[in-house]
C-alpha cells in the first residue's frame, strides 16, 4: 500500500518515499488517514514502529492546508510534548525533513532543558508553527511570553508514560490547562499504565485506538541472544565479540552512570572507539556522541537507559544487555533501538548467575525464551545466590506462596550450620 493512498498530498507522500519508506507500517496505515480527517489518537507504539512518521505526517499536511499556516497570522498550530531532549530532536527533525518537501516550510522550534534558553526565546520571536519540547521548559518558555498556546490546533504527547514516569505530571497538567478545548490530541505510549490510561481518557475525544503496534519483540527480525556469563568477566566478553562478530557498531546498556563511564573507558584502553551516555553529561556533549556514533566515529556507545531513550540510529545491528534492564518493558524498549523498521538487528543479554531470575522474569513478561549460551573461554564459574529466606531479589515481583515453600525447603536442606 503506497503512502499516497492514506490521503496524503503527493509532496508527503514522495517525501516518505524519498526517505526510503517504501509503504507504511501499520501504525501509520491507520493513524494517517484518522489524523488527516481531524480526529484524535490513542495510540500503543514503541521506538521502531513509525510512530513519528504516523503523526508527523498527517500533522504537517493539516497544518499546510490551515489558513494560518506561515506568514503574518503565524500562530503556534502543533505542539508535541515529550519527556527527553533527545527525543524532542528526533520528533523536530522529522517535521523538518518532511516539512521541507512544502512549498511552504514550517518553522519548527525545539523547546527543551538542559540548554540556554536564549536561542529558543530568539528562535520564538515571530512565532512558530511547530513547537517539540520537554514540559518544563515548555512552561518556561510560556511565562517569558515567548510562547503562546490558545491557539494550538493539535497536540501530540509522545511517550506519555514516560512523562508520567519522570515525574512531569503537574507541568504536563499546568500545560494542558493552557491549550484550547477545541485541538485534535495524539497520545502515544509504549504502555497504558492507570496513570497513562487515566489521561488518554480524560483527554481523548473519541479517539481512534491502535493497539500493540508492531511491537519490536513482535518484529521477526531482532534475534534475542542471552549469554551465560560471569559478572566480573563481562567487559571481557564484551571485547571478545566485538572482534569476533565483527560487529561494526554496537549500544550497549549499562545500569549507573559509573558504569558507563567505566567500560567506556576500558574498552578505549584497549583501542575501541567507545563513548559514554548518560544524563550527567551536558547537552552539547550528549549529541556530539550521538552524531559521532551516527557517523561512525564511533564504534561502542555505553548507555544507561534514560540517555538512550528515543535514540534513532538507522541501522543499528546490535544492542547489547551488558546490564540487564530492570523491567521487562524497559527490555523491549532497549532492543527495540536495533532492528528498526524493516533491518535486522540483534539483542544480546549477558545473563550472570546472579541475574538469571530476572532474565527470566523478563523472558516471561515478553512471552518468549531465549537459549542460553555460553562462549569458549567465558564459561561462568559462579553460582547463583540463594535467595534470601522470604525475599525474592527479583525487582517488580513480591515471592509468592511456592517461592516462599521453596525457600523454606532449601532452608532446611541444608540444615543447622
Ligand atoms: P519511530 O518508531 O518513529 O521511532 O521510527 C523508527 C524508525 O523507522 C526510524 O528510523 C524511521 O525513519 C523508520 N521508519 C518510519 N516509518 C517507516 C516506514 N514506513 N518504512 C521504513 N522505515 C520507517
Amino acid at each position: 500500500m503506497p503512502f499516497a493512498s492514506l490521503g496524503l498530498v503527493p509532496a508527503l507522500a514522495r517525501a516518505a518515499a524519498d526517505h526510503g519508506y517504501a509503504a507504511p507500517t501499520p501504525i501509520q496505515q491507520a493513524a494517517i488517514p484518522a489524523l488527516l480527517a481531524g480526529r484524535d489518537l490513542r495510540g500503543q507504539a514503541h521506538t521502531g514502529s513509525g510512530k513519528t512518521a504516523a503523526f508527523v505526517l498527517p500533522l504537517l499536511q493539516r497544518w499546510a492546508q490551515s489558513p494560518h499556516r506561515g506568514g503574518h497570522g503565524r500562530a503556534l498550530h502543533t505542539l508535541v510534548v515529550v519527556p527527553t531532549r533527545e527525543l524532542a530532536t528526533q520528533v523536530a527533525e522529522a517535521f523538518a525533513r518532511f516539512g521541507a518537501a512544502l512549498d511552504v516550510r514550517p518553522r519548527i522550534v525545539r523547546g527543551i532543558g538542559g540548554v540556554s534558553i536564549n536561542p529558543q526565546l530568539m528562535a520564538l520571536r515571530g512565532g512558530a508553527d511547530i513547537v517539540v519540547g520537554t514540559p518544563g521548559r515548555l512552561l518556561d518558555l510560556v511565562q517569558h511570553n515567548a510562547l503562546r498556546l490558545a491557539a494550538v490546533q493539535a497536540l501530540v504527547l509522545d511517550e506519555a508514560d514516560r512523562l508520567l514516569d519522570l515525574g512531569f505530571a503537574d507541568e504536563l497538567a499546568r500545560l494542558l490547562d493552557l491549550l484550547p478545548a477545541q485541538r485534535q490530541m495524539v497520545l502515544l505510549s509504549a504502555t497504558f499504565p492507570a496513570g497513562t490510561a487515566a489521561l488518554a481518557d480524560r483527554l481523548l475525544r473519541e479517539p481512534l485506538t491502535v493497539e500493540g503496534a508492531a511491537l519490536p519483540t513482535d518484529a521477526p527480525d531482532i534475534a534475542q541472544r542471552a549469554i551465560a556469563v560471569d559478572a566480573g568477566r563481562r567487559t571481557q566478553l564484551l571485547r571478545h565479540l566485538l572482534s569476533t562478530e565483527g560487529w561494526p557498531r554496537a549500544l550497549v546498556f549499562v545500569a549507573t552512570k559509573h558504569a558507563c563511564e567505566t567500560v567506556a573507558d576500558k574498552l578505549r584502553k584497549a583501542g575501541i572507539a567507545a563513548e559514554p551516555l548518560h544524563g550527567v553529561l551536558g547537552q552539547g556533549k550528549r549529541e556530539q556522541v550521538l552524531a559521532d556514533f551516527k557517523a561512525a566515529r564511533v564504534r561502542v556507545v555505553v548507555a544507561t537507559d534514560l540517555a538512550a531513550r528515543g535514540i534513532d540510529i538507522a541501522e543499528l545491528p546490535v544492542v547489547v544487555n551488558y546490564d540487564l534492564a530492570r523491567a521487562a518493558a524497559d527490555h523491549v524498549h532497549r532492543i527495540g533501538r536495533t532492528g528498526r523498521a524493516g533491518a535486522s538487528g540483534v539483542a544480546v543479554s549477558f545473563v550472570p548467575a546472579a541475574a538469571e531470575a530476572h532474565f527470566r522474569l523478563i523472558e516471561k513478561r515478553q512471552g518468549r525464551r531465549v537459549p542460553r549460551e555460553q562462549v569458549t573461554g567465558f564459561e561462568p564459574v559462579e553460582q547463583a545466590p540463594e535467595a534470601a529466606p522470604g525475599g525474592g531479589g527479583v525487582k517488580g515481583r513480591r515471592p509468592n506462596k511456592k517461592d516462599k515453600l521453596r525457600a523454606a525447603a532449601a532452608a532446611a536442606a541444608k540444615g543447622p550450620q
